[in-house]
């Protein structure tokens, strides 16, 4: 089979290599499309520890193609997507129903090879059905909704609620159409680029504001007659956004930290946590939330055609790496199809 191969950072390979075998448990998956998500990106610049060489990727969909011992509900030709990442079942977070804290968790594309290539194998643990009429190309993305239904369901915003976004990549795009679904009172998308921003409007975004504009901080406060945001969502990876995060929630809110933030912050607004008695959330993956987020786009409650901007060969995966790094106007989800 083909695979692409991250040999350094910035340098791919594309090689050939024998198709894995699924062992107990397991089954080999055909991938039909995996999409470049930005944890992949910074897998590709060398800003995640990573061991190299590696096959990166950790967002794929495809048909099964086979299976191996013992695998129940699975059979050849089922359309399937493959969980970012697994716990071990049997650590004491495994057991106790964490499994996103998994200390032995299994990451494609980081702490195995990933889904840029022909062929992957996978435990049916890690393993969802998908409808048979969605696109393989839109399909890659159900990873990123199950991110974001776990984002939901730890940040759970109310109804009614009025709920700030930073970030209007996928994850962003896809919070904004969630919180909106859940009964926000409106939901306001904060990013950098204008035509983002424009997407954002058009899936759910009631309002939205350019934090590179003059007087965009006061636009924000009047949105809630200066009480702030019952919900912050920070998605962009921005430190600076964590630290506006602070000043634009409310009293008694919640920031939910969906980011992967490269170093230590040092302009941490420590006072505004104490002062506002903020509850701070991480989230990690998107574990249990992928029979939710399938329901969600087969019922068209997400949309995610307009957020898979681009779909190249897998072959061109390189070019791809390099349409996100140039940040162009209407890169967003780029789909590789082996
Ligand atoms: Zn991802
Ligand atoms: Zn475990």
């Amino acid at each position: 089979m083909r695979a692409v191969v991250l040999q350094s950072p910035g340098s791919l390979e594309i090689v050939d290599r024998d198709i894995p075998r699924p062992h107990r448990g397991e089954v080999l998956v055909r991938i039909k499309a995996t999409g470049i998500c930005s944890t992949d990106l910074m897998v590709y610049q060398g800003r995640q520890p990573v061991t190299m060489p590696i096959v990166p990727g950790h967002e794929g969909a495809g048909v099964v193609e086979a299976v191996g011992e013992g695998v129940v509900g699975f059979q050849l030709g089922d359309p399937v997507i493959a969980e970012g990442s697994w716990g071990c079942q049997i650590c004491a977070a495994c057991q106790g129903g964490r499994e996103p804290l998994c200390p032995n968790r299994v990451s494609q594309g980081r702490t195995r090879d990933g889904t840029f290539a022909e062929f992957l194998v996978a435990p049916t643990r890690g393993l969802h059905m998908i409808p048979r009429d969605l696109d393989f190309g839109i399909a890659q993305a159900l990873i990123s909704v199950a991110c974001s239904v776990r984002a939901m369901r730890r940040g759970r915003p109310e109804f009614g609620d009025s709920v700030a976004i930073f970030g209007p990549g996928i994850a962003g795009l896809i919070l904004s159409q969630l919180a909106h679904d859940n009964g926000a009172s409106g939901v306001t998308m904060f990013g950098t680029r204008d035509w983002r921003l424009d997407m954002a409007a058009n899936l759910g975004a009631d309002e939205t504001i350019n934090v590179r504009q003059d007087g965009w901080m006061e636009r924000a406060r009047s949105l809630t007659n200066d009480q702030g945001f019952d919900v912050v969502f920070e998605t962009s990876g921005d430190p600076n956004a964590l630290s506006d995060a602070f000043e634009l929630v409310k009293t008694g809110g919640r920031i939910v930290v969906f980011s992967v933030y490269e170093d230590v912050i040092d302009a941490f607004p420590a006072q505004l946590l104490y002062r506002k008695e903020v509850s701070v959330i991480g989230v990690r993956g998107g574990a249990g939330g992928y029979p939710l987020a399938i329901d969600l786009v087969r019922a068209g409650r997400v949309q995610l055609d307009p957020l898979v901007t681009h779909r190249l060969p897998l072959d061109e995966a390189q070019e791809g790496f390099r349409l996100m790094e140039r940040r162009d106007e209407g890169v967003q989800r780029i789909a590789l199809l082996p």
